[in-house]
């Protein structure tokens, strides 16, 4: 199996941005221009949770899918603030974004929470797309693939071999998000060859083959076709680049031609 097979996936976050007309109007832009995309690429826009019964009805009919940017992990109860995956489920979401490198910096995540929202949202039938990467100082120390083998291991613990088909996962050095710095097309494939192997230790080699990675930190309209060609790079996560719809389908069509 190799990446001709595996599913390219490009999925926008949209962080805490837009307004609901906001979300409409951009959807709206969105829509025609990756209509092409269907059966080549998957399409998702992960929302704010204000923004999700909005981004579904949108996208109804289209080839577009609608992504949570967090989940907790209780099925229900004294947890103010936060949502179940069962009413993610419920408003018609199908992926959800699980340890962003903003909600571990600014929001106390760590590998073990990563973890457990992980393994509700499998319960659920939500796709996690699970983030992983270093810190700026990790990778001047050396210790990339020391970080990024830790994360997997512990964020996918427990997570069986069926079931973590269904994730993806996105590396995303956290030194190059939203900082306008990107990782050079060959620094993004070691580290995304790197999750696959450590994939392959934990689960066997054919899992490891059918798992889509992506890359994620300053993705857009100028370097997408560069990162999206390198073998393990599977799709993109894109965060400032998909708050505008023709920056967005130029990354779109980039993976289609990839
Ligand atoms: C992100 O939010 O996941 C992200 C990669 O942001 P940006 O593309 O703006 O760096």
């Amino acid at each position: 199996m190799n990446k001709a097979v595996r599913k390219a996936i490009i999925a926008g976050n949209w962080k805490m941005n837009k307004t609901r007309p906001e979300a409409k109007e951009l959807i709206e832009a969105i829509k025609p221009l990756v209509a092409n995309a269907e059966g080549k690429v998957e399409v998702i826009t992960c929302v704010p949770f204000t923004n999700l019964e909005t981004a579904v009805a949108a996208t109804a009919g289209s080839n577009i899918k609608v992504g949570a940017e967090n989940v907790h992990f209780a099925k229900s109860g004294a947890f103010t603030g936060e949502i179940s995956a069962d009413m993610l489920v419920e408003v018609g979401v199908e992926y959800v974004v699980i340890g962003h490198s903003e909600r571990r910096q600014y929001f106390g995540e760590t590998d073990e929470t990563v973890n457990k929202r992980t393994a509700a949202a499998l319960a659920a039938g939500l796709k996690p797309i699970v983030c992983v990467g270093e810190l700026k100082w990790e990778r001047e120390c050396n210790i990339t693939e020391e970080v990024i083998a830790r994360q997997i291991k512990l964020d996918l613990w427990e997570v069986s071999k069926e079931d973590v088909k269904k994730v993806v996962i996105a590396y995303e050095p956290v030194w190059a998000i939203g900082t306008g710095l990107t990782a050079t097309p060959d620094q993004a494939q070691e580290v995304c060859a790197f999750i696959r192997a450590q994939l392959a230790k934990l689960y066997d080699e054919e899992t490891a083959q059918a798992v889509t990675i992506q890359y994620g930190g300053s993705m857009n309209a100028g370097n997408a076709a560069e990162l999206l060609a390198k073998p393990d790079i599977d799709g993109g996560l894109i965060g400032g680049a998909s708050l505008k719809a023709p920056d967005f389908n130029t990354i779109v069509q980039a993976a289609v031609e990839g």
